[in-house]
């Protein structure tokens, strides 16, 4: 990057806000998902959101590609820096701005850490619902990103639920605001256009949250199978009996001795562990809570436990919470895939998947937000072994594959990133796409927000395959192509 250029980042975000040296650019060439690297030109971590614009101005008058950064936590390359691009990291706008606990709204920086925002409402008894598994790390400018789930999304919705308003700077420098504190605006609903949009539309400098009053009363019931199948019989039973738990989580054995091994949850040996957390009434929670159990052993459960303490709750969660980085502990590598099925499919999938693993030697551990139909299946791998990692690959993509046939989707919660994006013509159509390709013009015409991610092939805007037909009213004057 020249010195120029250089020069005129530094005017705008300072000296300590530019990264711009090899051995420090390093920590920023991938996210998560480490098997994608990128070296970017320059890392900008500005402090307001006139410097957010500063610096988008004049990428936008170079044509320099950005990507924004939160913590670099996702799991699809969202965060991979692209070629001759720089990395704009929110990480040091991490203020919580206003707490309104009358209204329950919390207006944040985009760098705040998920679990801050509980931390803060915390004393008052209320929560902010979506919560990642990375939520101790992960920024809430990356949850609107990838619209994020977590456990508790069963009940109470993803981000997208408890996201009400947003000030963006557009890919041009502009600042706009959409959306508001109120439930409801007029017009298009653009906060949830935004919301799960992977970087591409612009870069979100502050976010209006809807927090939740905490329940009066938590259970969670932990119960043994002998597989899966049983446990997902269970769930299906348990939904169709009407109830909508705050949570049910599925792992399977392998899930369980990683997860053993690095917190010691003192999960059941079994092939198929189901979490299953009730709230609400206190009366109406330990009857459900019965009937869950009856469910359970109805369905072959051989061991059933209610945690007793809240400290108890704590291990139990902890426990599904650390399952993807506990993989570290029984294999030296892994790929966390992230497909949904419905529910009823899940017996038919987990064997084939199953079979996948026989026939590939390759491991395969199950964790899944079972409630959702939202599958993790995370595929073991050893990267020094030749060969190894381009199977796991293959493997991870042959999975979502699975999950297409079943009549679900390519991803829950993870998005579709760098890692995804060639899934995405299996999953939508051609016309499917070119809507959602307007849409991202309509945002970033010149394209320079996170480009490359999320569409297979990317097209400049206005271009449409075959010979160009202007429209009539492009013709006559009275509209123009951008
Ligand atoms: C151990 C582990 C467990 C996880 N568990 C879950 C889980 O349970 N559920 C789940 O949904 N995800 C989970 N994830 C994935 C990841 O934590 C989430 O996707 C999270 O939302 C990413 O946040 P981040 O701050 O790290 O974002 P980053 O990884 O930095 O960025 C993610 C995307 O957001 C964009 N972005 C970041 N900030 C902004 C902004 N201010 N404006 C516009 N775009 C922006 C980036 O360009 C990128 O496309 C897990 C990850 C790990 C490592």
């Amino acid at each position: 990057m020249n010195s120029r250029l250089l020069d005129e980042f530094r005017a705008v975000v300072g000296e300590r806000g530019l990264i711009s040296s090899a051995e420090e650019l390093h920590t920023y060439e991938c996210d998560g998902l480490t098997n994608f690297r990128v070296m970017p030109q320059a890392v900008l971590l500005p402090t307001t959101t006139e410097q957010v614009q500063g610096i988008v101005r004049a990428c936008q008058r170079e044509r320099i590609p950005f990507v924004a950064r939160g913590s670099g936590t996702g799991l699809s390359g969202g965060a991979l820096p692209v070629e001759n691009g720089i990395v704009i990291s929110l990480a040091r706008m991490n203020r919580i701005l206003e707490v309104d606990f009358e209204n329950a709204r919390v207006l944040v920086e985009p760098g705040v850490i998920n679990l801050d925002v509980t931390g803060r409402v915390a004393p008052k008894q209320f929560f902010y619902a979506p919560d990642p598994s990375s939520q101790s790390v992960c920024s809430i400018g990356g949850n609107v990103a990838e619209n994020s789930g977590g456990a508790h999304c069963l009940k109470y919705g993803f981000t997208t639920t408890h996201v009400l308003g947003l000030e963006v700077v557009l890919p041009d420098g502009s600042l706009v605001h959409l959306g508001g504190k109120a439930l409801e605006t007029p017009g298009y609903d653009l906060t949830g256009v935004f919301v799960g949009s992977e970087g591409t539309l612009g870069i979100a400098t502050k976010v209006i949250l809807r927090v939740v009053k905490r329940p009066e009363c938590i259970r969670t019931l932990l119960a043994a199978f002998p597989s899966t199948n049983e446990a997902g019989a269970a769930v299906s039973d348990i939904i169709a009996a009407g109830m909508l738990p705050a949570a049910i989580e599925m792992m399977d054995n392998l899930a369980i001795q990683a997860a053993e091994a690095a917190v010691h949850a003192n999960y059941p040996d079994c092939g198929g562990l189901l979490l299953v957390e009730l709230d609400g009434p206190t009366a109406e929670v330990e009857a459900l809570m019965e009937e869950v159990g009856a469910i359970s052993r109805k369905n072959g459960a051989w061991e059933i436990r209610v945690a007793q303490t809240e400290a108890e709750r704590a291990v139990v969660w902890k426990g599904r919470k650390a399952a993807f980085a506990a993989m570290g502990r029984i294999s030296p590598n892994y790929i966390v895939q992230d497909g949904v099925i419905p529910r009823t499919a899940l017996p038919r999938v987990m064997d084939e998947i199953a079979r996948l693993s026989k026939e590939t030697g390759l491991r395969v551990a199950n964790v899944f937000h079972a409630g959702d139909g939202n599958l993790h299946p995370l595929v073991l791998y050893d990267r020094r072994i030749a060969g190894q990692e381009a199977a796991a690959e293959a493997l991870s993509m042959r999975i979502l594959e699975l999950c297409l046939e079943a009549g679900g989707s390519i991803t829950g919660e993870h998005g579709v990133g760098e890692e995804k994006k060639r899934m995405m013509p299996k999953m939508f159509s051609e016309p499917d796409l070119d809507t959602m390709q307007r849409v991202r013009c309509a945002f970033d015409p010149g394209q320079l927000a996170n480009p490359t991610k999320v569409f297979p092939t990317p097209r400049l805007c206005g271009e449409k395959p075959g010979e160009y037909v202007p429209h009539p009213l492009e013709a006559s004057g009275i509209a123009e192509r951008f």
